[in-house]
Formats: structure tokens, C-alpha cells, sequence
């Protein structure tokens, strides 16, 4: 059973108050937002169901130049400079133009976190009147308020988005101690219609799962065969939904980072570096306003804009996403050795990085020093 560090009971007791910024969600896209007004002198808070870092969302792969950039080394586990792609009739290695790190979870939120000097509580978030949040512990309220709660998009005030007849795919895990040092991907309709397999290493377990494009294809079976088949235990599920669609990034008069804007990048299902670079430009919004640089409804707009800039690539990805599920597994072959030179993986990765680059993190200039020393691991 996992330990519940949330507050339950008595500790948890009633919450309310006005603040200049409400940051709901703690998870990547949120503790990039409130990393990005440190310094503000703001009253900014950022809310979340669980204590910051303790329910992993994800296999926790990322561009190693993302977390450089972040300052969150500390928390990688392994780091591949090739990916391993697998269908029924040929393998591929692809020696990829920039390097994947897999990360320990809690470590990286904490890291996150601590470069952030907003106030954080515990609060289940059920809904929005307005400027105001409503959470299991009280009314919160602020002029600036951001969705960072993942797929659910809780705060739009709309309640059309629910699975399976929205655009989400469905991914499942688990988490086997052992090592390997490979980070690899199966495309083999043996496991799913629809989507692929992965196997990403984390020095001492690895993280196997299956993910399906159509949110009607559960996908537990395959990842208990997928694990059996790799001799790997079925053990420690971790599962979601994962927007393949992106979303308007403000509604209502509230900003929305990663999932809850459909940031998430389809065909690839890799959203962290982008609930990053999203979740720092709505930082960068906020902070205007506060600095009294821009009105709150220029920010939105802007904001709106920046990530509506991306559609193109979005659907770029999603038109791709449809596509190769229709492709007969053997011409899948034959264009995947195509798409293996060197040149290929090369120009193609470097494109589909440019999407969401590293560099960005340090656009906006001189950032202020983190307040505290991470505090020794236990
Ligand atoms: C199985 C799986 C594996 C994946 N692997 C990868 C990978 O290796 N690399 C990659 O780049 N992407 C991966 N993804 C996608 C990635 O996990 C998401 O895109 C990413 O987590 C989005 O970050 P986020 O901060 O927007 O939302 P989330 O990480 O979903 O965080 C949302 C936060 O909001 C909180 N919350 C939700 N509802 C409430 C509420 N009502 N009240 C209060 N708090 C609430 C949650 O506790 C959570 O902390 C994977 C997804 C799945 C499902």
C-alpha cells in the first residue's frame, strides 16, 4: 500500500484567502509556473490533492537538456543516447541527435519546488465560481488563477471532455525493480492496435508500460504480457489519461498549462518538457501583470496566442498519430529502416526537440537564485 503523506482528518484543516496568483496543480506543468515567479513578491499559491512529488504521473523520460536547464540533474536516474525500436519484423536503433534522462519523480518536484518561493497546501480542487476556487478545505480566490490539474481541465467550467469519446489516449505501467540499458519502444499491434509499447530504465527498475491512441482499447493486458514477455514482474501500476489534442490555453479567465491545454504531444505521448516550456510562458504572463507590465486580459491573450502558435505542429503530430496504425506492419518495416539513417533521425528529431527547445527555459533572462538548499536526501 503506499504511504498517504496527504493530510487526512483533522490535519486537514479549513483553507481560504485571497492571493495574487493560484497555481492549482502541482506537478510539472504547475512548478514550472510558480519556478517562474520567484522573486515576484506576490502571494502566490499553488494547491495540490497531494504533497508536492508524491504521486508519480508518469514514466519520467525527458530530454536530459530540459532538465539541464532546469537545474534538475540531481534527479536523474539513467541516460540514453539511443532509441531501441521494435515491431514484428525488424528491430531499429536510432542514435538519436540529443540525449533521453529517465528521473526519480519526487526528487525532480522537490528540486522544482525549491526554486520557487510560492506557499503550498493540500486541497482537493471540485470546481470554479469566477475569480474564486472551490477546494474540500475552503474558498480560495485570486485575479490570476492556472489549471495545472492534468486531463480533466477542471477549471474551464465545461464538462464535455470525459473518456472514451474525448481525445485522450490511455497509458498504463509498471514499475519492476531491475536494470537494463536499453530505452526502447514497441510498435506491434500484438500488444495495441493503436499506439506502442516502451520500456524506459531507471538505474534500479524499469518502467514498462503500453499506451493506446484509442481510448476504448484497454491496455492491461498487454502491459502484464509485455512485462511477462520482457521477464519482467507486473508489479507497481501507475496509470492515466494522456490529452492527444491540444486545447485552448485560456478559458474563462483562467490560464491553462500542460494536459489541461491538451500540451501534451501526440503520437509521441511525451508531455513533461512541454507542461515545462508552456508552464514557464504562462509564468512569464503572470508575471507581467504583477510587475504591472500588462493587464491580466492582455496576458490571457497573449498567452492564448503563444500556445495556439504551436497548433500547426500539434496536428502535424496527430495526423501522424492516425496514420500508422493504418500502415500494414510490413511496409512499417521497410519505412522504419528507411527512417533509421543517421541523416534521417537526425533532422527529424531535431524538428520534433525544436517544438518545445530546452533554450527556452533561459529566454527570459537572469533568473533569481533558489531560495533554499535542497535539504540532504534521506
Ligand atoms: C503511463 C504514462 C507514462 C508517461 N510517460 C511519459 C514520459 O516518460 N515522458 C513524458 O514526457 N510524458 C509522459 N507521459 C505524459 C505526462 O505524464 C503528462 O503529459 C504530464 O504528467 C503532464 O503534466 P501536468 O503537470 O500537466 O499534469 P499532471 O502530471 O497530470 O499533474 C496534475 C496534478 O494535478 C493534481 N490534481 C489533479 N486533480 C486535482 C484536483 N481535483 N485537486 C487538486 N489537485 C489535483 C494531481 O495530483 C497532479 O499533481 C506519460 C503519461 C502516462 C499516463
Amino acid at each position: 500500500m503506499p504511504i498517504r503523506a496527504t493530510k487526512r482528518g483533522d490535519a486537514r484543516t479549513p483553507l481560504s484567502g485571497e492571493f495574487d496568483v493560484l497555481v492549482c496543480g502541482a506537478s510539472f506543468a504547475g512548478l514550472a509556473v510558480a519556478r517562474e515567479l520567484a522573486g515576484s513578491d506576490a502571494r502566490v499559491l499553488v494547491i495540490d490533492r497531494y504533497e508536492i512529488g508524491e504521486r508519480q504521473t508518469s514514466a519520467c523520460a525527458a530530454p536530459t537538456g530540459w532538465l539541464e536547464a532546469l537545474g534538475l540533474t540531481n534527479a536523474m536516474r539513467q541516460t540514453f543516447g539511443e532509441l531501441v525500436v521494435h515491431t514484428p519484423h525488424i528491430t531499429t536503433r536510432m542514435d538519436l541527435p540529443f540525449t533521453f534522462s529517465t528521473f526519480d519523480y519526487q526528487e525532480l518536484c522537490e528540486l522544482l519546488w525549491h526554486q520557487s518561493d510560492a506557499d503550498f497546501e493540500t486541497a482537493k480542487v471540485n470546481g470554479r465560481t469566477g475569480h474564486t476556487v472551490h477546494t474540500d478545505r475552503g474558498d480560495l480566490t485570486a485575479p490570476l488563477v492556472v489549471d495545472a490539474l492534468g486531463w480533466r481541465r477542471m477549471l474551464a467550467g465545461d464538462d464535455g471532455f470525459q473518456p472514451p469519446d474525448a481525445p485522450l489516449s490511455r497509458g498504463l505501467e509498471v514499475h519492476p525493480w531491475g536494470a537494463s540499458d536499453k530505452l526502447e519502444i514497441w510498435i506491434d499491434r500484438g500488444y495495441v492496435p493503436a499506439g506502442y509499447g516502451w520500456s524506459f530504465p531507471a538505474t534500479d527498475e524499469v518502467r514498462v508500460g503500453v499506451g493506446s491512441f484509442d481510448p476504448r482499447y484497454h491496455v492491461k493486458d498487454s502491459t502484464v504480457r509485455l512485462a511477462a514477455d520482457l521477464d519482467r514482474d507486473a508489479v507497481r501500476y501507475q496509470g492515466n489519461w494522456i490529452p492527444h489534442r491540444l486545447r485552448p490555453a485560456t478559458a474563462g479567465g483562467v490560464f491553462f498549462a500542460g494536459d489541461s491545454a491538451g500540451h501534451c504531444l501526440p503520437l509521441t505521448a511525451e508531455g513533461i518538457r512541454t507542461a515545462f516550456y508552456f508552464g514557464i510562458a504562462c509564468g512569464r504572463e503572470l508575471r507581467s501583470v504583477l510587475e504591472g507590465g500588462k493587464s491580466r486580459s492582455d496576458a490571457l491573450r497573449d498567452y492564448g496566442s503563444f500556445s495556439d502558435s504551436h497548433r500547426w505542429k500539434f496536428e502535424w503530430l496527430l495526423r501522424t498519430q492516425r496514420a500508422v496504425p493504418r500502415v500494414p506492419p510490413r511496409l512499417l518495416a521497410l519505412a522504419l529502416r528507411g527512417m533509421s539513417t543517421d541523416r534521417f533521425v537526425r533532422w527529424s528529431f531535431s524538428h520534433y526537440l525544436s517544438i518545445a527547445p530546452a533554450e527556452f527555459a533561459h529566454a527570459g533572462g537572469p533568473r533569481p537564485l533558489p531560495r533554499v538548499e535542497m535539504p540532504a536526501a534521506a
